[in-house]
């Protein structure tokens, strides 16, 4: 079905310009791979004339078959003083062999003089000259106006000129872009209608984030008669990035009801944050909209207990529909809903009327003031509420443990000794390693597979330190969070001690004893 919005992604080209963000040929090339699957209509793949990597990209790209998306190579118009067919970067735009290209234009007087020294009517020329070279090329010529608002801002007359010399030359959709990123919602909206009221040709919006409003000001230029929305997955981007798509086309979606992608992509929308993340080798961020772990948390005891008896009390839409999932988070503020649902969530039967309830809640009370933490430490958690219930021994014991540090020139070694008991017997082994807890995880390992060989694709996926007390330097309390994963299923431990060493300890036996917990 022909969507009434069309979703335009430019995160691996304009995303790629974000501050951190480093994406390989082969990185790109899985994204636009996901982004096509889920039903993206247009993937910008980068800039040949910027970079030989995004040649290499679109020369491998061209091999791929797009089942949604159309590939769009961008550029920008032609040079000053240069005739279009003799202009290199607009050559390689040809030879990227994309069916869409874009390029962008200058739209504010400011630039045409200052930035391009060009004169203004020079400057229409180089837009209707790239233009119409594009299109006698044969391709789907998307303009992207630079610049447009701030230049409407400053002359209205002139910007309408420069989308008029694209819309004659031929261009397939004019994209309206506030490339600084500081307009509000109205200004858009405004320039947008004014736009509308003088072209037929299909318009676009191309928004930044730097003051709060990249998604906002994309909606305002829709509701001014745009139909097209460019933007990143994850907002990646120059500054503070662009416009949000992850945020875009859930609310097209489900808050206005326009039709964009198949519906039976939006609940793959966390999942495609994510992997943009992970590609990017960037933490996902929890408070993201939508998308992030934290969106349908709920922490505070009387929100938990609303949202116990109706879910929609303090959530906005089901979280299922963008593949997001409520949690429940556990902290001192939790009261007994909290717990309730919590253990549910990790597998329990537990009900506001269970006697062991109270102590259970006496206990992560206790357990926080000494320093554990429990919101990003399921794992534990669950063995904590395991261990108050079903009154059973561990399967294991830690019953001593050693760990030395020596250095032998440059080299520096580490070495653990572990004693762990299991039954009745007892194991003891000893490893290396390139740190104290890599030795300790090690020989700990060592030592439980010979009992529990499930616990061989057992891996360490994190380790995060805090000092909870800094004002006593070294002797305060740490705090260490260690998240693990076994291919299938991933959790968190914590640990927490005056002795960072110690505290490793605890998340690790917490996590392997986590994986052999039976609920
Ligand atoms: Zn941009």
């Amino acid at each position: 079905m022909k969507p009434e919005v069309e979703i335009y992604d430019t995160t691996l080209r304009d995303g790629s310009q974000g501050e951190g963000i480093n994406f390989s040929v082969a990185d790109k090339l899985r994204i636009a791979e996901r982004l096509d699957a889920f039903g993206i209509h247009y993937i910008e793949g980068g800039w040949p004339g910027s970079n030989p990597k995004d040649i290499e990209f679109f020369a491998d790209a061209k091999r791929k078959k797009y089942k949604n998306a159309r590939l769009a190579a961008f550029g920008s118009t032609r040079r000053k003083g240069v005739a279009v067919e003799q202009d290199d970067q607009v050559r390689l735009l040809i030879e990227a062999e994309t069916p869409v290209v874009t390029i962008y234009g200058k739209t504010w007087l400011l630039h045409v003089k200052e930035v391009l020294r060009a004169s203004p009517d020079e400057n229409l020329v180089m837009i209707s000259d790239t233009v119409r070279f594009l299109k006698d090329h044969g391709k789907y010529v998307i303009y992207d106006a630079e610049h447009c608002f701030d230049g409407y801002k400053g002359d209205p007359a002139y910007a309408l000129a420069t989308y008029q010399a694209a819309e004659k030359a031929g261009a397939d959709i004019v994209v309206l872009c506030d490339t600084n990123g500081g307009c509000l919602p109205v200004e858009i909206r405004d320039i947008t209608q004014a736009a509308r009221a003088k072209l037929a040709v299909k318009l676009g919006i191309h928004t930044h984030d730097d003051i709060g409003f990249g998604v906002a000001n994309a909606l305002a230029g829709l509701e001014g008669g745009a139909t097209h929305v460019q933007g990143t997955i994850n907002g990646f981007g120059e500054r503070t990035g662009n416009c949000n798509l992850t945020s875009v086309i859930p609310t097209l979606a489900l808050k206005l009801k326009r039709r964009c992608v198949p519906e039976s992509s939006l609940a793959k929308l966390r999942e495609l944050s994510q992997y943009v993340d992970e590609i990017a080798n960037l933490r996902h961020n929890p408070r993201q909209p939508w998308v992030g772990t934290a969106a349908f948390s709920h922490k505070g005891g009387t929100h938990v207990n609303a949202v116990q008896k109706v879910s929609q009390s303090y959530e906005h839409i089901n979280p299922a529909l963008v593949g997001n999932t409520r949690r429940v988070l556990i902290s001192d503020l939790a009261g007994r809903s909290n717990i309730v649902l919590k253990a549910e969530e990790l597998g329990f039967k537990l009900t506001n009327d269970t006697p062991e309830l109270k102590s259970i809640l006496v206990k992560i009370k206790e357990r926080e003031h000494e320093g554990y933490e429990y919101e990003a430490a399921e794992g534990s958690l669950a063995l904590l509420i395991r261990k108050i219930l079903k009154h059973q021994e561990p399967p294991f014991l830690v019953q001593a443990y050693h760990v030395s540090m020596r250095s032998e020139g440059k080299a520096s070694i580490c070495e653990a000794t572990i004693k762990v008991r299991v039954g009745s017997e007892i194991a003891h082994t000893v490893a290396e390693g390139d740190g104290p807890i890599n030795a300790l995880d090690s020989a700990l390992r060592a030592a439980l597979v010979k009992f529990y060989p499930q616990l061989e694709t057992v891996r360490l996926t994190d380790y995060k330190v805090r000092i909870l007390d800094s004002a006593t330097g070294t002797a305060s309390k740490t705090r260490v969070l260690i998240e693990s994963g076994d291919g299938k299923e991933e959790w968190g431990t914590v640990g927490a001690s005056g002795n960072i060493i110690e505290a490793s300890l605890q998340a690790l036996a917490d996590s392997m004893e986590y994986r052999l917990m039976e609920r």
